[in-house]
C-alpha cells in the first residue's frame, strides 16, 4: 500500500465560514498540532470580536430574509439530504482531513464517523415536516393549538473528541428546525467542520444559515453565547465549561441551553454474564478513541467471584492494541489529543499509584512510533470509591476496577459519583437487568452492550452533573424549536 501522504491534508488558512464564504480570522492565532506526531498542522486564525458580531448579525439577517425558517419544510429537508449526500461523496478529502487533525483513526472515520454524520443529518432532515404543533382539547366554542417556530440563531459549541460527529449532533436538529447556526468548534480540532459548512452551501443552503467561527472558549466562545441575537445555546464539553455557559446564558437572557457534559460511567459485570463477551465490551469501551469519549466506560465494577477471569481477559485485550498514528492502517488505538491532556491523564494516574493503587496494565505513556502523545491502556486496581481516579473524569484509556459482593453494593458504587451520563450492565438475568435499568442514575443504561447504536431516535444526555437536556432523538429537534400557543374564540 502506498505511504499515506499526510502533508496533502493541509487545511486552508481561511478557516472561518461566515455569510457563505471562507474568511481568514483577524483575531488570535493558534498553532494547531497533529496529535499523532506533534507536528504543526496549520495556524488557526480566530475571528476577532468585530467578525464575530458580523457573523451573528449576518446569521440573524439570513434566518429572517432567506426564507430558511419559513420555506416549505420538505424543501428544507431536501437541501439537508443533499448536504448529507455531498458529505459522503467528499470522503476522499474529508475523512483524512478529520483523521490527520484529530485522534480518530482514518479507518474509523471512513467506516463510522463520516457515514454517521451524514445519516444524523438525514435523520433530523426528516423531522422538518413532522412536527408543527398540536391541537389542544378545549371547549367547542374555541380552537387552541401550539405552533413550533425556530429560535432564530442557535450557538453550537463543540469539543475535540469526535469533531464531525459532535458538530452534527448540535447543528443538524437546529438547521432542520429552521434556525441559523453559528458553530464554534474546539480550537484543538477546528478544520474539518469548515468543509461541512462549504458543502452545506453547495447543497443549496442559503448563505449565512450555517456559519463556523474559530476561537478560544473563554473569549470567542463566551462572547458568542452572550451575543444578543443568539437565542439558544447547544453545548458539548466539560462540566466546568457547561457551568460557565449556563451562567452566561442566565446573565444575558435567560437563554435556553442544552448541555452535554462529562461522565464517569460504570460498567457492571455480574457473575451470570457471558464473561468473554462482557470482558471484550468492557475493554473496548475504555480504549475506543483512547478513552476520549464522553460515555467511556471508565469504572469496571465486577462481582468478586468472577473478577480474576474478567480482569485477565481485559488485560489480554489491552495488550493486543496496536498504538499508533491515526493514518496508520494497523493502528487500533490512536493518540491523546494534546500534551496538556496527556499530563492531566498521567497526573491522575501518578497520584493514584502514589496513594496505593496498582497498575495491572499501563500506568504511563505508551511507547509509540512517533513524537505524538500516546498513553498506554491502563487498568488500576486497589482503588476506593473516594479516590480521584474513581471520582474524576480522566478522558483517557484508564479503567479502574472495584469488586462487589452483591447487587446492592454494585448499584451503590455505580451511583456513587457526581456524574450520570451512562452505565453498562452485563448479566444473563432479565430481572436483574430491569432492576439495574431502574436503579442506575444515568441518562443511558446499556444492557449486554456498551455504546450507542445508529438508532438516532434514542436521545442521549446526562443525569446529575453530566448535563441538561438531550442530544439526538425527538428531544433534540424539539429543543431547537420554540412553542407558541394560540387560542381562537369563535
Ligand atoms: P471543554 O469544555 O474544554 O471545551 C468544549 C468547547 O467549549 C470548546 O469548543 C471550547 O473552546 C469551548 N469553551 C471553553 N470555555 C468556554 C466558555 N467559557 N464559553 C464558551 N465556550 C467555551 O471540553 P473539551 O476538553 O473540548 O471536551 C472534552 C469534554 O467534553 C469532556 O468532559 C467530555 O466528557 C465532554 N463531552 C461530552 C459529551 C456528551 O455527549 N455528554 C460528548 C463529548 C464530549
Amino acid at each position: 500500500m502506498p505511504r499515506f501522504d499526510i502533508d496533502r491534508f493541509r487545511p486552508d488558512v481561511a478557516a472561518n465560514f461566515i455569510g457563505g464564504h471562507k474568511v481568514k480570522g483577524a483575531g488570535e492565532v493558534f498553532e494547531v498540532l497533529r496529535p499523532s506526531d506533534g507536528a504543526l498542522l496549520a495556524p488557526l486564525h480566530a475571528v476577532d470580536l468585530t467578525q464575530l458580531d458580523e457573523a451573528v448579525t449576518g446569521a440573524a439577517h439570513a434566518q429572517k430574509q432567506s426564507g430558511w425558517g419559513t420555506m416549505e419544510p420538505r424543501g428544507r429537508m431536501r437541501i439537508l439530504r443533499r448536504w448529507a449526500d455531498l458529505i459522503e461523496k467528499d470522503a476522499e478529502w474529508l475523512a483524512p482531513l478529520e483523521a490527520v487533525g484529530s485522534t480518530r483513526t482514518l479507518a474509523e472515520v471512513r467506516a463510522w464517523d463520516l457515514p454517521y454524520t451524514a445519516e444524523c443529518i438525514r435523520f433530523f432532515a426528516e423531522f422538518a415536516d413532522k412536527h408543527g404543533g398540536e391541537i389542544g382539547a378545549t371547549s367547542a366554542d374555541k380552537l387552541g393549538f401550539t405552533l413550533t417556530e425556530p429560535y432564530g440563531v442557535v450557538a453550537a459549541i463543540s469539543p475535540w473528541n469526535l469533531p464531525l460527529v459532535m458538530a452534527a449532533w448540535k447543528v443538524a436538529p437546529a438547521l432542520a428546525a429552521g434556525n441559523a447556526v453559528i458553530l464554534k468548534p474546539s480550537e484543538l480540532t477546528p478544520f474539518s467542520v469548515v468543509r461541512l459548512a462549504e458543502l452545506a452551501v453547495e447543497a443549496g443552503m442559503p448563505a449565512g444559515i450555517f456559519n463556523v467561527v474559530q476561537g478560544g472558549g473563554a473569549d470567542i466562545g463566551d462572547a458568542l453565547v452572550r451575543a444578543d441575537a443568539v437565542s439558544k445555546v447547544s453545548f458539548t464539553g466539560s462540566t466546568r465549561t457547561g457551568r460557565a455557559i449556563m451562567t452566561a446564558c442566565a446573565q444575558t437572557g435567560p437563554k435556553p441551553a442544552t448541555l452535554e457534559l462529562g461522565g464517569k460511567s460504570p460498567q457492571i459485570v455480574f457473575a451470570d454474564a457471558d464473561l468473554d463477551k462482557a470482558s471484550a465490551v468492557v475493554a473496548k469501551a475504555i480504549t475506543l478513541n483512547a478513552g476520549q469519549v464522553c460515555v467511556a466506560g471508565s469504572r469496571l465494577l465486577v462481582h468478586e467471584s468472577v473478577a480474576d477471569p474478567v480482569i485477565a481477559r481485559i488485560l489480554d485485550a489491552f495488550a493486543a492494541h496496536r498504538i499508533g498514528e491515526t493514518w496508520n492502517s494497523k493502528t487500533t488505538m490512536g493518540p491523546i489529543v494534546s500534551e496538556r491532556q496527556i499530563e492531566t491523564i498521567d497526573g491522575i494516574v501518578v497520584r493514584a499509584l502514589a496513594g496505593g493503587a496498582e497498575a495491572l496494565a499501563g500506568g504511563g505513556r505508551a511507547a509509540a512510533p512517533q513524537q505524538g502523545s500516546y498513553y498506554a491502556p491502563t487498568l488500576l486496581s486497589r482503588v476506593s470509591q473516594d479516590d480521584e481516579a474513581v471520582q474524576g473524569e480522566i478522558f483517557g484509556p484508564v479503567l479502574t476496577v472495584q469488586r462487589f459482593a452483591d447487587e446492592e453494593e454494585a448499584f451503590a458504587l455505580a451511583n456513587g459519583t457526581r456524574y450520570g451520563l451512562a452505565a453498562g450492565v452485563h448479566t444473563g438475568d432479565l430481572n436483574r437487568a430491569l432492576r439495574a435499568t431502574r436503579a442506575l442514575e444515568a441518562g443511558t443504561v446499556w444492557v449486554n452492550r456498551y455504546g450507542r447504536s445508529d438508532d438516532f431516535i434514542l436521545p442521549t444526555g446526562g443525569y446529575k452533573q453530566s448535563g441538561v437536556g438531550k442530544d439526538l432523538g425527538r428531544e433534540a429537534y424539539l429543543a431547537s424549536c420554540k412553542s407558541k400557543t394560540a387560542l381562537i374564540q369563535f
